[in-house]
């Protein structure tokens, strides 16, 4: 005799089921793969010695924390994410750096690797000897940090525009612009993404100080020449900004630790590369900021 369940008996297995396996899936389910388009771009941290620290009336270590919670709760998890230039508060000190390594976990313990750009308030030194963990094995430029990041659609290189001599404006240094060339023509066949802490100033004053990159003049020609550089990616005005330069999109990241101006936004970027260029969307720290989910759909120029 065949055994057949009465509907009643069945209909009580499926609803176990329906409950049940789920449920089971999700404990046993891996971690969602990264997205290998998908970049989280982040700037000016400005992390004080202390978790209290407060500059114009932000604490900034809080600031990260909130980001930081963010990013590392994407779902899919970007390949990476940048943090470009400014991590310190002031003049990059071992303490800054340490609060900073320990705001910034949360991000690489989700499996996110983290690339660092140094701007005019860190400091090599102390950057190299307090997050040498972040620093690649390869390292091709005496006195700088920089990164090549290669994407599926996109390659990101991430430079150090510090100035020991100038606390305000950058240099790339002649050292570090002939490795970019170098690094730039080895990957002519993926769109190029360079990151500098500092914005382009091309009256930067000869032998004088600078705002903005020092030799801009020497820098710009060998992304504008380059047609396969397609975006330049900057902080350092603490302003979410979109603007194109010879046919090269500029894009300039909000600041985290705090705005110049209190009605700026501060926030971070998330950035998906497509096959003709990258989507962005601002995420700003306050939600109800007129500006958080800004989006930008960005098309890259031809070559
Ligand atoms: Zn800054």
């Amino acid at each position: 005799m065949p055994v057949t369940l009465p509907p009643t008996r069945r209909a009580v297995l499926a609803a176990a089921t329906a409950v049940l396996v789920p449920r089971a899936n999700l404990l046993a389910a891996p971690e969602p793969d990264a997205d290998p388009h998908r970049v989280a771009f982040l700037s000016d941290s400005h992390i004080g010695e202390t978790a209290e620290a407060k500059d114009k009336d932000c604490v900034m270590a809080e600031r990260l924390k909130a980001v930081v919670a963010e990013v590392a709760k994407l779902a899919p998890r970007p390949a990476c994410a940048v943090v470009n230039g400014d991590l310190a508060h002031k003049t990059g000190t071992a303490a800054e750096y340490k609060l900073f390594a320990s705001l910034v976990e949360p991000v690489r313990a989700a499996g996110v690797p983290l690339h660092l750009g140094l701007g005019n308030h860190d400091n090599f030194t102390r950057f190299a000897e307090g997050l040498n963990g972040f620093r690649p094995k390869d390292k091709p430029v005496e006195g700088k940090h920089v990164t090549v990041v290669e994407l599926g659609r996109a390659n990101l290189f991430v430079l150090d525009s510090f100035d020991p001599k100038n606390t305000v404006g950058g240099i790339l240094g002649a050292d570090q612009l002939k490795w970019l060339a170098k690094e730039l023509d080895a990957r002519k066949t993926q769109p190029a993404v360079v990151c500098v802490h500092h914005p382009l100033q091309f009256d930067a004053p000869k032998g004088g100080k600078a705002n903005g990159i020092a030799d801009t003049a020497d820098f710009w020609p060998l992304l504008k020449d380059r047609a396969w550089v397609k975006a330049f990616v900057f902080g350092h005005t603490h302003t979410w900004r979109l603007a194109e330069r010879d046919g090269v999109h500029l894009i300039n990241l909000p600041a985290i630790g705090y705005p110049f101006n209190k009605t700026e936004v501060s926030g971070w970027v998330d950035a998906h590369f497509t096959e003709k260029g990258v989507k962005l969307e601002l995420r700003a720290l306050d939600p109800k900021h007129a500006k958080h989910g800004d989006k930008a759909d960005l098309t890259w120029r031809k070559g």
